[in-house]
C-alpha cells in the first residue's frame, strides 16, 4: 500500500545503476553546425536537462528541454495548465517531429483544481469516410494484406489528425491565453532552430531509407541528403510559418483552408522521388478535414486500494486495459507480497486484460465497449481463476465472458485452446507530457503520430510529418473484430494518460511512449507507486517488461538481470525486447505532496532522457 514518500527504498544493483546516474542535471550543450539551411547558426543554448524537480507553484515534464521550457514560461507569465500543455505540445512538433505534431493525433485527459472535475479530450485521427471496410488494406493482386513496412510509408495509412482541434477545444474550454501566443514560442524554436541530439539522430537514420524516397521530407530532415549531426543545428522555417498562420487564422485553416488541401493533395498523391510507393494513395478527403471532431467525454475511473484512478476511456484501451488489469491486482493483498509474487501478478493480470482488450475494445462510436464489467470487481475475481498466482499460465489466454459472470471459477474445460496472439503493430515512439499550475489543475496529455516518423510523408512547404494511425486497425477485416476499420472510425489506441486523485486531490499525474507497451508502463509505474510505495522517480527509472498476452515476456535487460531469477520458478518465457534500444517506455509524471509542493520527474536515461521542471524550486 502507499507509504510515505522518501521512505527508504532499497534498489537492486542494476535498478539503482539506472536511476541514480543521471539525476543530476547534464549540460549537454555543444557548439552548434547549421545544417537544413544557409542562415548562420545562432549562438547555442545551453540544454540541461533534469530528471526530477521539486517545489511549488507548478511545473511541466516532458522528454525534451526546449518544450519543457516553453511550457515552464507560460506558467511562470500566469498561463495556467491547458495554455502551457498546448504551448508544450507545439514545441515537441518541432524537437520531437518524429514522435508528435499537428500531422497526427492524442488524448488529453485534465483535472480542474477547483471542482476536482475530470474531463478528457480524444483527439485520436479517424478512418477517412471513403475507407472500403473489408478491403482497406489489402493488396488487390494477392488478396493479402500489403506488407506493413511498405503500409506504413503510403497515404492509404493516414487518418484525419486530431490535434490542432484538441488544442482548440481544450483552449476553447479551459484556456486563458490565445492559441496565437501559445505558438509563438514554438514557431521562434522552429526557425531558430535547436540543437540534434542523439535521440533526433538516431531517429532519422532508422528512417533514412523510407525518408529519402518522398522530396519534401527528405528535403526537410536528410539536408544534402545526410543525416543532421549530433550538435549541429536543425531549423524548420516551414512549421514556424505554418505555427503563425495556424495562430493567426486558428483550425479553419487547418480542417478547412489552404492547410487541410495541401493535407489532401499530399494524400493523394505523395510526393515520391521517383516512380511511386508501392502502396496506393490514401482516402483521406476534404470533408473528412471538414467534419473532424474531439470527443470531450468523462474518464474511465476506477477505485483503487483508496484512490481514484482516472484514465482514457475508447477510442483508447489505455484507461480500460490499464484498468482491468488493476481490478484484478486489487483482489490480490500485493503490499504484503515479496517482490517477485507481485512480478508475477503484475504479469498475469497484463495478460488477462489484454486478452479481454482484443476481444472486446474498439472505438465506441461503433462497438459497445463493456467498460462496467471490464473493471467490475466479480468479473475480476472470475478472471483471476484463468490464472496461477503459483505458476505462469501458458499464453495465450482466451478472453473472458463479459455477458455473465458470478466471480465464481468454473471448473477447467476439455475444449482446445483457441488463444490467438492479436496483430500488434503500434509503434513505440509517441510522446507524454504533464503540467500542473499554480491553480492545482492538471493534465496529463500523450500525442503520436504512431509509427517513428508516422507516414514519413511531409505536407510539402508546411514542415511536418502525416501520421500513419490507421495501421493501428486490425489489417485484416473480422465480423467480430472490435477493433476492424471501418469509415470515420478511431483505431483502438492504447494511449494512457492518468490522474490519480486521493479525495479529490490530485496524487500523481503520469504517461508513457510505447505503443501498445504504454499499457504494461503504466499499469507497472502505478502498481510501484501505489502498492509498492515507491517515490515516481524510482519507478520512472526502473527497468520494465511487458506481458501483452504473448508467449513471450519482452524485457528490458537491466530487468532481465534482476528479475530472470527470481521469476524462473514461476516458469515465464522471458527475452529481451526487440524494441530500439532495448528500452520499454520513456514516462513522464507529476507527484503532488502536502503543501502544494510537487514532484516533477521525466525518465532519466530512455530516449536521451527528459526534463521536469518546476515553477519554483525549493
Ligand atoms: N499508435 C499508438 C497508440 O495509439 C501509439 C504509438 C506510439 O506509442 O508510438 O497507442
Amino acid at each position: 500500500m502507499r507509504i510515505p514518500r522518501r521512505a527508504p527504498l532499497v534498489l537492486v544493483p542494476a535498478l539503482a545503476a539506472l536511476c541514480l546516474a543521471p539525476l543530476a542535471p547534464q549540460a549537454v550543450a555543444d557548439p552548434a553546425v547549421a545544417s537544413g539551411g544557409s542562415a548562420p547558426a545562432p549562438e547555442p543554448r545551453a540544454v540541461t536537462r533534469l530528471a526530477t524537480d521539486e517545489g511549488t507553484g507548478g511545473a511541466v515534464t516532458s522528454v525534451d528541454p526546449e518544450a519543457t521550457r516553453i511550457g515552464l514560461k507560460v506558467l511562470e507569465q500566469g498561463g495556467n495548465a491547458v495554455d502551457a500543455a498546448v504551448a508544450t505540445a507545439a514545441a515537441l512538433g518541432v524537437t520531437e517531429p518524429f514522435s508528435a505534431g499537428i500531422g497526427g493525433g492524442g488524448y488529453l485527459v485534465r483535472l480542474d483544481g477547483r471542482t476536482g472535475k475530470v474531463l478528457t479530450i480524444d483527439g485520436r485521427e479517424t478512418a477517412p469516410l471513403r475507407s472500403p471496410k473489408r478491403t482497406m488494406f489489402l493488396d488487390p493482386a494477392t488478396g493479402d494484406p500489403y506488407p506493413f513496412d511498405e503500409l506504413v510509408t503510403s497515404g492509404l495509412s493516414v487518418g484525419t489528425p486530431g490535434t490542432v482541434a484538441t488544442w482548440e477545444e481544450a483552449l476553447d474550454r479551459w484556456g486563458s491565453r490565445s492559441l496565437r501566443s501559445l505558438l509563438r514560442p514554438a514557431a521562434e524554436l522552429a526557425r531558430d532552430g535547436f540543437e540534434v541530439d542523439q535521440t533526433f539522430a538516431d531517429q532519422v537514420e532508422a528512417n533514412a531509407e523510407r525518408f529519402a524516397q518522398v522530396r519534401s521530407t527528405a528535403a526537410l530532415f536528410l539536408p544534402d541528403g545526410e543525416v543532421p549531426a549530433v550538435g549541429s543545428t536543425f531549423r524548420n522555417p516551414g512549421l514556424g510559418k505554418t505555427y503563425d498562420k495556424l495562430g493567426r487564422q486558428g483550425g479553419k485553416l487547418f480542417y478547412r483552408g489552404s492547410v487541410a488541401r495541401n493535407i489532401v493533395r499530399t494524400v493523394k498523391a505523395p510526393p515520391v522521388l521517383e516512380g511511386d510507393l508501392p502502396v496506393p494513395p490514401g482516402h483521406l478527403r476534404g470533408k473528412d478535414l471538414k467534419t473532424y471532431d474531439v470527443r470531450v467525454r468523462k474518464p474511465l475511473t476506477l477505485d483503487y486500494r483508496g484512490f481514484k484512478v482516472h484514465g482514457m476511456g475508447s477510442s483508447s484501451s489505455g484507461g480500460s486495459t490499464v484498468g482491468q488489469a488493476l481490478a484484478i491486482l486489487e483482489r490480490l493483498p500485493l503490499s504484503s507480497w515479496t517482490d517477485d509474487r507481485v512480478q508475477h501478478a503484475v504479469l498475469e493480470a497484463g495478460a488477462l486484460a489484454f486478452a479481454d482488450r482484443n476481444a472486446y475494445v474498439g472505438d465506441r462510436d461503433f462497438v459497445k465497449v463493456p467498460d462496467e464489467a471490464l473493471l467490475d470487481k466479480e468479473y475480476a475475481d472470475e478472471r483471476l481463476c484463468a490464472v496461477s498466482m503459483a505458476q505462469a499460465t501458458p499464453k495465450p489466454l482466451e478472453p473472458g465472458d463479459v455477458s455473465r459472470y458470478d466471480g465464481r471459477c468454473e471448473p477447467a474445460g476439455e475444449g482446445e485452446r483457441t488463444a490467438v496472439e492479436a496483430e500488434d503493430h503500434e509503434n513505440t515512439e509517441t510522446t507524454h507530457l504533464v503540467v500542473a499550475d499554480r491553480w492545482g489543475t492538471v493534465v496529463s496529455y500523450t500525442l503520436t503520430i504512431e509509427q517513428t516518423g508516422g507516414s514519413g510523408i511531409v505536407v510539402p512547404g508546411r514542415g511536418f510529418l502525416l501520421n500513419n494511425e490507421l495501421t493501428d486497425f486490425s489489417l485484416t477485416w473480422k465480423r467480430r473484430d472490435p477493433n476492424r476499420v471501418e469509415p470515420g472510425k478511431r483505431p483502438r489506441s492504447s494511449m494512457a494518460p492518468t490522474i490519480v486523485t486521493e479525495k479529490g486531490k490530485p496524487l500523481v499525474a503520469l504517461g508513457s511512449p510505447g505503443g501498445s507497451t504504454i499499457i504494461t508502463t503504466v499499469l507497472g509505474l502505478l502498481v510501484d507507486f501505489i502498492d509498492r510505495g515507491e517515490t515516481l522517480e524510482d519507478a520512472i527509472a526502473a527497468p520494465r517488461a511487458t506481458q501483452r498476452n504473448t508467449v513471450w515476456v519482452e524485457a528490458e535487460p537491466a530487468w532481465l538481470e534482476t528479475w530472470s531469477g527470481d521469476l524462473e520458478p514461476f516458469g515465464h518465457l522471458l527475452r529481451e525486447t526487440t524494441l530500439p534500444g532495448g528500452e520499454i517506455g520513456a514516462a513522464t509524471g507529476i507527484e503532488f505532496l502536502r503543501g502544494k509542493q510537487l514532484v516533477a520527474v521525466a525518465e532519466p536515461v530512455r530516449r536521451g532522457g527528459g526534463d521536469a521542471r518546476v515553477v519554483e524550486r525549493d
